[in-house]
């Protein structure tokens, strides 16, 4: 579609939908990863590129303060960046620096000592098992591991089998697994402290996405609220700032946190939160605490921004990947 129509369109669709909403989206990995929802550096660039170009990209904080005063531009989109992998300095900043872009960094805490998350944790076990093993059994299962495709099946039902789980039972997991497997050597693969303050001086924001990303509502609810302070204080201490917003781990309301929840992101001094359910946030938002993003992944100029545009719609277009 011509840059002009498409353009046009994108206009008439996001005039309609109403004024003062906003977008705001979630990426999580961008480069190379066995992350599932890792995305390709070049479409990752193509999709600011057309942001810029059809949108009106902003930072998060003046975006919620200018839709409170009822002034946000139209077509506002705010850019998150999940989890807080090695990355997010070293892909993503660059190319948000060089089209003049910001976005808010979501950083679960424990992978800066650990140095990746748990669900990495077992893609790697699994895809650095030695070459001649064909066959992996874990907890009364059989995996076929001969092929980098069968490693990434293996490692997605594994981590799908432990992502429901408290975080003990996690842990007990991951270590039979780990005993199980030779021990590997993994390398650090997550933020340090130093590139989180230099990402936070350079004007990009830093919001807290708990410490061990686990289910909050398959914890104690006083585990919960714990993991919710301690990732902002961690990372309070390293900006030297207020963090102000938390993502939920994994996100999706009434599954993956609950109204408890809701109320001790409140309690702990969050501003707002944000899930992981897909919409667009509405002029005075009902609640703060369970704020809708957007997840984009066309590969196409013309679907990547009519999705988004319907996005402020509350409509979802059902386009072919
Ligand atoms: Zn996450």
């Amino acid at each position: 579609m011509l840059s002009w129509m498409l353009s046009s369109v994108i206009n008439g669709v996001t005039a309609l939908s109403g004024e003062n909403k906003l977008s705001v989206l979630t990426y999580h990995r961008v480069g190379e990863s066995y992350n599932q929802l890792c995305m390709d550096e070049y479409l990752f660039e193509q999709q600011l590129i057309w942001i810029k170009k059809y949108f009106n990209p902003i930072g998060l904080t003046e975006a919620l303060a200018l839709q409170k005063k009822g002034k946000l531009p139209r077509r506002s989109i705010v850019i998150t960046i999940d989890d807080g992998y090695v990355d997010s300095f070293t892909t993503i900043f660059p190319l948000l620096k060089k089209h003049n872009l910001t976005a808010t960094f979501f950083i679960s805490t424990s992978g800066l000592e650990k140095g990746y998350l748990w669900d990495e944790h077992i893609s790697l076990i699994i895809m650095t098992l030695s070459v001649d093993i064909e066959e992996f059994l874990f907890e009364g299962r059989t995996f076929e591991v001969s092929t980098y495709n069968e490693r990434i099946k293996c490692a997605k039902e594994i981590s799908d089998q432990i992502k429901y789980c408290s975080l003990n039972e996690r842990e007990t997991l991951i270590q039979k697994l780990v005993k199980q497997t030779k021990k590997i050597v993994l390398k650090h693969d997550f933020l340090n402290e130093l590139q989180i303050k230099l990402l936070y001086k350079q004007g990009m924001e830093i919001g807290a996405h708990t410490v061990n990303h686990p289910i909050l509502t398959y914890e104690k609810s006083d585990v919960a609220k714990r993991e919710m302070l301690d990732s902002k204080e961690i990372l309070e201490d390293i900006i030297g700032e207020q963090v102000k917003y938390l993502a939920y781990p994994n996100g999706k309301l009434g599954i993956d946190f609950d109204e408890n929840n809701q109320n001790q992101a409140k309690e702990c001094g969050f501003d707002a939160a944000f899930s992981s359910d897909w919409g667009f946030i509405n002029h005075s938002p009902k609640d703060l605490y369970s704020l809708k993003r957007f997840t984009p992944w066309d590969k196409s100029e013309a679907k990547f921004c009519l999705r988004l545009a319907l996005n402020f719609t509350g409509y979802y277009m059902k386009l072919d990947k």
